[in-house]
């Protein structure tokens, strides 16, 4: 085990005309390696601002952040795309799924940066979408999916390359309650076979029972930071 993230000062200030939202306030944080945490707070209170700037999707106003010993605040376009491909993956609350490509291609897609031909991207692919429990949704595009079903093709994109760090904003936001608990669990399951460090947004207090720790946010400040002593690991199963 080691530090995986560290943000230090972090700042993220958004300007509408002449009014300034203060999204982030000053958030200090590490996770270790293999974590599993949770980000918790009302609407607005800048969950989806803290994960995106963590995920080096947007920079922070200020502060820094350093991913797996990388300082991701100081590198440029490039080689954060790069280094975002290479070591990390995404659940987003709306999936970002290329409408275009089948369940298995969409899935398949981030191997297609690390060089892998095309069969063994589709066997990959496929063992993602069937441990997701949507095998049978292989070869179709997203318009043909419910919501759930395209979330879970978002799920097994994340984990196809076995990023070290995956990060999802509301990853069931979508499935009812009972697939919820069968989709985190398998998430959670898998994450912790392959040392996956995951960072998930929720507003579902349930889903923090699953985590080894959950941070809160209030108006852009840490406002508590648990471990959980009492997580739920096998009754689940
Ligand atoms: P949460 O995910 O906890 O609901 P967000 O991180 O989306 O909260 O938003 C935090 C605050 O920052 C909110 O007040 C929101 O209105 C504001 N905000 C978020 N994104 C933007 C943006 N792109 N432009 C302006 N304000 C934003
Ligand atoms: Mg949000």
């Amino acid at each position: 085990m080691g530090v995986m993230i560290q943000a230090e000062n972090l700042r993220k200030v958004y300007r509408i005309g002449n009014e300034k939202v203060a999204a982030l306030a000053g958030i200090d944080l590490t996770i270790e390696q293999g974590e599993v945490c949770c980000i918790v707070g009302q609407s607005g209170s800048g969950k989806s601002t803290l994960l995106n700037m963590l995920a080096g999707l947007e920079k922070p106003t200020r502060g820094r952040i350093t991913i797996a010993g990388e300082r991701i605040t100081e590198m440029d376009e490039d080689s954060l795309t790069l280094f975002r491909q290479k070591n990390l993956g995404f659940i987003f609350q709306s999936y970002n799924l290329l409408p275009r490509l089948t369940a298995t291609e969409n899935a398949a897609l981030p191997l297609l940066f690390h060089g892998v031909d095309k069969t063994k991207r589709n066997k990959a692919a496929l063992r993602e979408l069937r441990e997701m429990g949507i095998e049978n949704r292989a070869h179709h595009k997203p318009s043909e999916m419910s919501g759930g079903q395209q979330q879970r093709v978002a799920i097994a994109r994340a984990f196809v390359v076995r990023p070290k760090v995956i990060f999802a904003d509301e990853p069931t936001g979508n499935l009812d309650s009972e697939t919820t608990m069968t989709v985190m669990q398998t998430m959670l399951d898998r994450a912790a076979r392959f040392g996956i460090t995951f960072v998930m947004v929720t507003h579902e207090p349930d889903l923090s029972l699953l985590c080894d720790r959950t941070i809160t946010l209030r108006d852009g400040k840490i406002i508590s930071d648990e471990r959980n002593e009492n997580k739920i690991t096998e009754e689940l199963k």
